[in-house]
């Protein structure tokens, strides 16, 4: 490899002592699937990891009770490993079945393997500070449990924070069908409330005294409709009534409200996209006489990747290779691969460009690219990459063609399959950890990458100075 480090075996070594009790705690917080911000036991659970391998403990980042800070070290770069560990409503699923079958109808799930996603982060950083420990070297490694980074943007509140202040590089990963670099650049999004108010009254015997809230929604809606011609054709608006004013048409409404999901491939566009989207609804109060309030309820930067970091991290998969799946692993990926339908498989397949071919499991780590390739969503990580050079793994953890956000993602989330996948993950984080450490001049690079990534642009919280992560909302008492 590029590379040529020589200490990369020993960093691969200490994740393999520390494999049983890593993979024991992804299928602990699977079995405790906790949604948004009431991720107590998965959190309470990290921190036990964090003490028990003598990391130095921050609780309540950001005001966040299930958000924690583990670091260990002295001196020299800090590399910070993300880790999260929230579930998602609904997808309650047993484990290891290849068919439909709820644990509990209703319940949450990790369908988007955040079980795996916050194991193999702490298990990198476990990795990494035992290998400063065994060699002496200076260096600091942290980890960051982040909870909610479904809907709940937790990170881009602990870069608000300050959090990731003094951090020199970020690693993740995510649960996939392929293992290998992630190059996709993520939309910035924000989500608002407008909320009108105008006057009730009679509709048939005093109209004229009434001013509809309702009327004030829907002109909005339709400004915005029409102002989609004239906006960039990669952003995208959606909304949602929230409250149309009651059920009698009798009365004229006098509270109406619409939320708005406003997204942009970056920040800059998205700021200045919410503008008109206000002066939308501002027009449409004039045009009412009601008066309108916008609350910005919560919102994630777009990804920026790191080309140096990238290119280090995709020597280290060349050298590690996909993970070491066994024919019981291909045999329970079939039988998955059973239950998705073509157009599942072809859609992997084609969001990574690759010709398709008929194999259960990825038996190849992804090649490199440099086009301009978006995904779809948004996430969190974006305002993390904003603010510390970071670079992100894809672990084979799924059968190919599995769809995140299924029951599919459920049922493999404790299987040996999807554990070797998260286990050669941790080994992609580690080594690209320690290059890091290792390499001031790699360090340098990313930052300068970084800077030239942002174009001058100076990062700005997509969430407004007064608002707070929606904890108490969230937390049952
Ligand atoms: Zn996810």
């Amino acid at each position: 490899m590029r590379t040529g480090n020589s200490n990369l075996p020993l960093i691969w070594d200490l994740i393999d002592r520390k494999t049983e009790i890593f993979t024991e705690l992804s299928d602990r917080v699977w079995e405790t699937p906790e949604t948004c911000y009431m991720e107590k036991l998965s959190a309470a659970a990290h921190r036990e990891m964090l003490e028990a391998q003598g990391f130095a403990i921050t609780e309540n980042v950001a005001d966040i009770p299930t958000a924690l800070i583990g670091e260990a070290g002295k001196g020299g770069p800090i590399i910070a490993f993300l880790g999260e560990y929230d579930a998602l409503a609904g997808l309650s699923q047993k484990a290891g079945l290849t068919g439909h079958e709820p644990i509990v109808a209703g319940a949450n799930g990790h369908g988007c393997g955040h079980n795996l996603l916050g194991s193999a982060s702490l298990l990198a950083a476990t990795a990494l500070k035992d290998w400063l420990e065994e060699t002496g070297t200076p260096g600091r490694v942290r980890y960051y449990g982040c909870p909610a980074e479904e809907g709940g943007a937790a990170k881009a509140f602990m870069v608000r924070a300050g959090a990731f202040e003094d951090v020199d590089i970020a690693i993740s990963w995510h649960p996939s069908n392929f293992a290998g670099v992630q190059r996709e650049t993520s939309l910035a999004n924000c989500r608002i409330d407008f909320s009108f108010t105008g006057r009730a009254a009679h509709a048939a015997a005093v109209p004229e005294l009434g001013r509809s809230a309702l009327d004030a929604v829907e002109l909005m809606n339709v400004g915005v409709n029409y102002m989609r011609e004239h906006m960039p054709s990669d952003c995208r608006i959606h909304y949602a009534v929230l409250d149309a004013g009651g059920i009698s048409p009798n009365v004229v409404q006098a509270y109406a409200k619409v939320r708005y999901v406003v997204r942009a491939p970056e920040l800059p566009g998205l700021l200045s996209l919410i503008e008109r989207v206000k002066k939308v609804a501002e027009g449409a109060a004039l045009m009412t006489e009601t008066k309108v309030e916008s609350t910005i309820l919560a919102g994630v930067s777009n990804l920026i990747v790191n080309t140096p970091l990238m290119d280090v991290m995709q020597d280290v998969w060349d050298s590690i290779g996909p993970p070491p799946f066994e024919e019981e692993d291909r045999a329970f990926a079939e039988k998955i691969r059973a239950t998705l339908t073509p157009q599942d498989i072809s859609a992997s397949w084609n969001q990574e460009r690759l010709e398709e071919r008929d194999v259960p499991l990825a038996d190849f780590i992804l090649p490199p690219h440099n086009e301009n390739r978006q995904m779809g969503g948004s996430t969190d990580v974006g305002d993390v990459s904003w603010v510390v050079p970071t670079v992100q793994a894809y672990g084979a953890t799924l059968a190919v063609g599995t769809q995140l956000h299924t029951w599919q993602v459920v049922a493999q989330g404790k299987s040996p399959l999807a554990h070797k996948g998260m286990i050669s993950a941790a080994k992609a984080m580690a080594a690209t950890g320690l290059a890091a450490i290792e390499s001031e001049q790699l360090r340098e690079a990313a930052w300068a990458d970084l800077k030239k990534r942002r174009k001058g642009q100076v990062y700005t919280s997509p969430i407004p100075p007064g608002a707070e992560p929606p904890v108490a909302a969230m937390t049952v008492k």
